[in-house]
């Protein structure tokens, strides 16, 4: 058996990987190109950075250690990440996704997925029920986040999972808002996790990245044949940034949620708030299947407050806390996704999942709880 997870974040997993100059911060190796010893040999097993690196392979090992997964591929980007994943799907496919998703996600089936031939269906996969009813017999995926972005709208994976199985479909998870620190979609039933790494993993507001965890083998080929084909995968600085970002992530995640719980709860009492999407408060609705299927609730969550003009007295106001778009690094952040995640998700559809002029998502970094509240106070009653 393999060590903590606490562990892994800082070592991967030791036994399997190891640099020979014993260097303790695993080095970037900042080279386009591998020397070959002789015809078909290269000695190294690395030939050209594109496809494969050492300092890239050491974050992949990492992050498919800390998700339990056979293999895992780093990206230049999240989005990266994603549409690599979709180029394993053919014109006609079908693929379920949630309807509630990171708004890049819906830009890039809108944009490319479509244009493709592929059949993108969004429908609520809180309910097993409707992601059953809309099982074609050309699915071939069910692509979910849990928690989404923004309403923090909850899936059950293993549900998810069941169903995929029976259609022969995979199941792929947006596991970036709980990080692998308190989920593992893997373990409950699905094929693929996806990552941005530029948000818990990287950790520090300073990187752009992603990830494909794969559950097997020839999933993870696929999808290397693509990544070295297409491009798009992670440079070496990058991947040492990753590297050490993650380090750390344990704590950063436990620290992070702790204050999250605190400022959710705090302003679940100021008579401007409406209604706090939080799921570790046991009034949301996803809050039991979360509870059974992660370890945590992380860091971000959604409020709605009384009026536009709060929102954007919050917004303008906050001095600690900075208004700027993603999540899960040491500085908090504030967003406004109508405006600024959530822009290319057509108005009707916004206006159906909640998405409203009111909402506010809030990212909690690593500060001292007392100063983000008494930040956001002074921005919205001051
Ligand atoms: C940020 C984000 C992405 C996209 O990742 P990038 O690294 O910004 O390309 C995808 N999914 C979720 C849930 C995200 O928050």
């Amino acid at each position: 058996m393999s060590h903590s997870i606490e562990t892994r974040c800082i070592h991967g997993d030791v036994h399997k990987f190891r640099e020979d100059s014993r260097a303790i911060s695993f080095p970037i190796y900042q080279t386009a190109s591998f020397s070959h010893i002789e015809p078909g040999h290269n000695g190294s097993g690395f030939d050209y950075t594109r496809e494969s690196n050492p300092t890239r392979s050491r974050v992949e090992e990492t992050v498919a250690s800390l998700e339990g997964a056979a293999d895992a591929i780093a990206f230049s980007s999240g989005m990266a990440a994603i549409s690599a994943c979709f180029e394993l799907f053919r014109p006609g496919d079908h693929i379920i996704c949630s309807e509630d998703l990171y708004g890049g996600t819906v830009r890039l089936f809108h944009n490319i997925s479509e244009k493709n031939g592929l059949v993108i269906q969004f429908v609520d996969t809180t309910d097993l029920d409707t992601v059953r009813a809309a099982l074609r017999p050309s699915t071939r995926a069910i692509y979910v986040e849990t928690p989404s972005n923004p309403m923090m709208n909850v899936t059950d994976l293993a549900g998810c999972a069941a169903l995929a199985k029976e259609a022969g479909a995979l199941l792929i998870a947006d596991n970036t808002f709980l990080s692998p620190y308190f989920q593992n979609p893997i373990a409950l039933g699905a094929d693929i996790v996806l990552h941005s790494g530029s948000k818990f993993l990287g950790g520090h507001n300073d990187t752009i990245s992603g990830f494909l965890c794969a559950a097997d083998q020839d999933l993870a080929d696929r999808v290397r044949l693509i990544s070295k084909t297409i491009g798009n995968t992670l440079s070496p600085f990058d991947s040492w940034l990753v590297l050490r970002g993650m380090k750390t992530l344990a704590v950063r995640m436990e620290r992070q949620q702790q204050t999250a719980l605190t400022l959710a709860r705090w302003l679940s009492e100021q008579s401007w708030v409406k209604k706090v999407y939080h799921i570790g408060l046991p009034d949301h609705p996803g809050y039991a299947i979360n509870a059974r299927q992660s370890r945590g609730w992380g860091s971000t969550f959604s409020f709605t407050v009384d009026s536009r003009e709060t929102a954007l007295k919050i917004l303008e106001g906050v001095s600690l806390i900075t208004f700027a778009e993603s999540l899960g690094g040491t500085e908090s952040l504030i967003t406004y996704p109508l405006v600024q995640t959530h822009p290319d998700v057509p108005a009707q559809v916004r206006e159906h999942l909640g998405i409203t002029d009111t909402l506010l998502r809030l990212s909690v970094g690593l500060e001292h709880e007392d100063d983000l509240i008494a930040d956001l106070k002074t921005a919205a009653e001051g």
